[in-house]
């Protein structure tokens, strides 16, 4: 495909997507029911709809019998996390093959036209960041997001919880599901902004933000702190009344999901002709200039309403140098107080 009908490319080789970043076409005014209509099937096909295929798949062939989960023991522990290291071991390798071993799609709609593998680096272990964020994400992260399942499973199992069943409750659920997104995009705000948070950056956060060019490996390099509280979203299924297939399903969005923001590429081809929209360009926006976009694809647009949103347009530019100038000059404002006699 002809990568510049859609976009831009920069002397450096990076491409940028020609048409700005837009939050949910729900929060448009005056409202567009037509553009809401159309914007359901791309909100639904495919990642969501992926993540709850996986979702039943864990529930009916992974999870053990309520039974046995009613007791925390290694054993079933340790198989929740060989299936969820495997599943992720060839969801993001198929990425990571194809798009950065193999390169299929050369830089052909690539935000950053440089390939991480080609440009060792101190910050990382080894100096490489996949081995890096490839150790960091099966031996921290994984295990972080199995446990809590791990705890998850037990409460539901031990009736701790409100478990709703499907054929009581089959509306509040199907809400339930199609509203998980956003509880996903709004847990990850509120972790992601406090981590942002200078003392919190450079103990935890920083582990993350150390992959300025993301690839698939990148998405669940994380300190264990914020692997924790990351996928820790799905413990609010054990707040509110829910069903252990949906709080699978958000825990599969923070998984899975966390690939998306870092493929690196706006769109992945499918045929010559046909693309799928990897949702990639607000996080990718994220890694470069840090303090823009904490939230994700604007489900709520709470990056808008904290001024953080960077759409990625030169308007986008400007507004976030104004806020970094208005920042510096509170900070200097600080330092000469604190100076003064
Ligand atoms: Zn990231
Ligand atoms: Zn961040």
């Amino acid at each position: 495909m002809d990568d510049l009908k859609f976009g831009t490319r920069n002397k450096r080789g990076d491409w940028a997507p020609g048409a700005r970043l837009e939050v949910a076409p729900y929060w448009d005014r005056p409202f567009n029911l037509l553009k809401v209509v159309r914007w359901i099937p791309e909100y639904l096909f495919p990642w969501n709809a992926f993540h709850m295929a996986t979702a039943l798949l864990w529930w009916f062939f992974v999870v053990p019998d309520v039974e046995a989960m009613k007791t925390l023991g290694w054993g079933w522990a340790l198989w929740l996390y060989s299936v969820n290291a495997t599943a992720i071991f060839v969801f993001y390798g198929t990425f990571e093959v194809i798009y950065y071993v193999r390169r299929k799609q050369a830089t052909r709609f690539k935000y950053n036209a440089r390939f991480p593998a080609d440009h060792p680096s101190d910050v990382f272990w080894f100096k490489s960041q996949n081995l890096d964020n490839f150790l960091r994400s099966f031996f921290v992260t994984i295990p972080l997001w199995t446990a809590v399942e791990v705890f998850m499973l037990w409460v539901f199992a031990n009736g701790w919880a409100t478990w709703l069943s499907w054929a009581d409750h089959p509306v509040y659920l199907a809400a339930l599901v199609l509203v998980s997104p956003m509880i996903h995009e709004v847990h990850f705000f509120f972790i992601h902004r406090l981590i942002h948070w200078g003392p919190l950056y450079r103990w935890i956060h920083s582990v993350h933000h150390n992959s300025i060019n993301p690839s698939p490996w990148s998405s669940l390099s994380m300190h264990p702190v914020e692997g924790l509280l990351y996928h820790a979203v799905a413990l609010w299924h054990l707040v509110i009344p829910s069903n252990p297939i949906v709080a699978i399903f958000q825990l599969h969005i923070a998984g899975f999901g966390a690939v998306n923001g870092h493929l690196g590429f706006e769109k992945l081809e499918v045929t010559d002709e046909s693309a799928l929209d990897s949702h990639a360009y607000a996080h990718y926006l994220h890694h470069k200039y840090f303090e823009v976009n904490y939230g994700g694809d604007g489900l709520i647009p709470l990056d808008r309403w904290f001024g953080t949103w960077h759409d990625g347009t030169r308007e986008g530019d400007a507004m976030m140098d104004a806020r970094f100038q208005k920042k510096k000059e509170r900070v200097n404002a600080r330092a000469s107080r604190t100076a003064a006699p």
